[in-house]
């Protein structure tokens, strides 16, 4: 691979001040210029007032594209014509450091809010991006067929596409915050997650008063269906999902667990949900495999297809726990942070049985109505061992959860 420079270049140590012009971050001030722009830009260290760098984990793919020659590291975003296709916000949840830890609400608006910064030769990136698509799905077709949802002209065309506005957010850590809602400490907070990265970023244990890190992980993705600024209104209807990747399922229709069919329930619910005068949100969170990753996903499917006796609903947690250590790494006292950014103060359907996405949402101050279940007529038959593992583990169920003699008979497919 080609060296980018001709002369010997030194490493450019991260665990010093640099202190040259940058500017200080009032996390959850009441104004923008109150909490300063977010400069993670690697061009002009002296600016930098954040541990980490943009763009989440595709920041390895960046530098891959300077090493490999591709990409000039002093190349700065030209953001003509990118401005948000709707504002949102700003909320009072901004202005509240405890509504907000994972993400920056002024994200979307720095070439706005953060002019005369950009003026001044600041190198400030949009976090998070919003733009309007048309979403055709076939499950959706399918509804429309079926006569269960009609198309309006608005909402949902005659060809089956949906309108939608979405956005793109990358995540923005403010420690404080974060380690708060985990209940640790913010120093042993910064020192496990600077050795469990092999020792990543030095600066979140060299630089204390660095508080923002832009960690090297997935982000989320929002789709709303309806007008975006009605997901601040609690007087009208609002019906949202909080999904978290599965690929397998969501992408390649993989039978095992209910992802897609849930998700595109979920769509067909925003729809319906938008065209009586409401508004729909699927906020989509990349925690592939609750987080565990696709490699031990797939290790548990074997491990739980080749157990004796079968895959069965009680050994649900067990075979995921053998292998990962943990039932679940998706940890969703995070996840609430993007409802707040919306604004979003009563979700009156939640899309979701699962007990902790309730309670994240719930205690972090939203209102949730009625809980809608997935229809048993999605569930494909090797997912019952997920569904009903689940329900016994505390997930919504209205019928009741199983007991232990419908836990063991609860069986899937063989490899
Ligand atoms: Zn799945």
């Amino acid at each position: 691979m080609a060296d980018t420079s001709s002369a010997p270049r030194h490493i450019r140590l991260t665990s010093h001040a640099g202190g040259q012009g940058a500017l200080p971050i009032h996390w959850g001030a009441a104004t923008a210029a109150e909490r300063g722009p977010v400069v993670g830009t690697t061009t002009n260290r002296g600016h930098r007032n954040v541990i980490g760098t943009h763009s989440g984990s595709y920041s390895v793919y960046r530098a891959l594209a300077v090493a490999a020659g591709a990409l000039s590291r002093e190349h700065k975003a030209d953001l003509t014509n990118t401005s948000p296709t709707d504002q949102i916000g700003p909320y009072p949840q901004w202005s509240d450091p405890g509504k907000i830890v994972s993400l920056d609400p002024w994200g979307a608006a720095v070439a706005d809010v953060f002019a005369t910064e950009l003026a001044a030769g600041y190198d400030i990136r949009p976090t998070i991006a919003v733009t309007k698509a048309h979403v055709v799905l076939p499950e959706v077709i399918e509804a429309m067929q079926k006569g269960r949802i009609s198309a309006d002209g608005k909402i949902l065309m005659r060809g089956g596409a949906a309108c939608v506005t979405k956005a793109a957010i990358e995540p923005v850590w403010w420690l404080p915050g974060v380690a708060k809602r985990f209940g640790c400490s913010e120093a042993n907070l910064r020192r496990v997650l600077f050795e469990e990265t092999g020792g990543m970023y030095p600066e979140l244990v060299t630089r204390s008063d660095l508080e923002v890190f832009l960690p090297p992980i997935g982000g989320q993705t929002v789709y709303i269906f309806g007008n975006p600024r009605d997901l601040a209104n609690p007087e009208v209807e609002l019906t949202a999902r909080v999904h978290d990747e599965c690929n397998g399922s969501d992408v390649f229709g993989s039978d095992i667990c209910t992802c897609r069919p849930y998700l595109t329930h979920a769509i067909e619910e925003c729809i319906l949900g938008a065209q009586r005068g409401g508004v729909g949100l699927v906020s989509y969170s990349r925690k592939e495999g609750r987080a565990l990753g696709e490699v031990t996903k797939f290790l548990v499917y074997n491990a739980r297809k080749r157990q004796v006796g079968g895959d069965t609903a009680d050994q649900y947690f067990a075979r995921t726990e053998c292998v990962a250590g943990v039932q679940d790494m998706r940890f969703q006292e995070l996840m609430p942070d993007v409802l707040h950014w919306l604004g979003v103060r009563k979700i009156h359907r939640l899309v979701s049985m699962s007990n902790m996405k309730y309670d994240a949402i719930t205690g972090s101050g939203i209102e949730v109505g009625e809980r809608i279940d997935i229809p048993a007529g999605l569930i494909p038959a090797d997912a019952q061992v997920e569904m009903q593992a689940k329900k016994a583990a505390g997930y919504f169920t209205p019928e009741g959860a199983p007991d232990a003699d419908a836990l063991k008979n609860t069986k899937g497919r063989a490899l």
